[in-house]
């Protein structure tokens, strides 16, 4: 084998390892962003505290909601979907801890905007 030949292998080597290593990469990140997406659903509140009231009770406002046709309820913050039974359970528990909105509420907005700089 001549010496050229070598180097013209060893650069398609090259190629061949940074190509493989960047579609790697890309993959590891991408997973990882699913994976985090999928966290940010068990830390979403699914619901903020609304002072709706005149005499200043606070309530908790739901972000559920069902769209037309369909049996589920979607977040409209974070999108997990659920049915019934399951957002009566979320609702009821978070109404009866405002606490724990604020908490959850405060954690999500810092991962999502990790998120959206990262
Ligand atoms: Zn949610």
């Amino acid at each position: 084998m001549e010496f050229y030949q070598i180097i013209i292998l060893m650069i398609i080597g090259a190629i061949a390892i940074r190509f493989t290593f960047k579609f790697n990469l890309n993959r590891y990140l991408e997973n990882r962003r699913k994976i985090k997406i999928d966290q940010l659903k068990n830390i979403c509140p699914h619901g903020r505290i609304a002072n709706i009231t005149n005499d200043g009770k606070v309530a908790f406002e739901s972000f559920f909601v069902s769209p037309v046709g369909t049996m589920d309820y979607i977040c409209s913050q974070c999108n997990v979907k659920v049915g019934e039974e399951q957002v009566n359970r979320l609702n009821e528990r978070y109404r009866n801890n405002l606490d724990l909105i604020y908490k959850k509420q405060e954690e999500f907005a810092r991962r999502v905007k990790k998120l959206w700089l990262a």
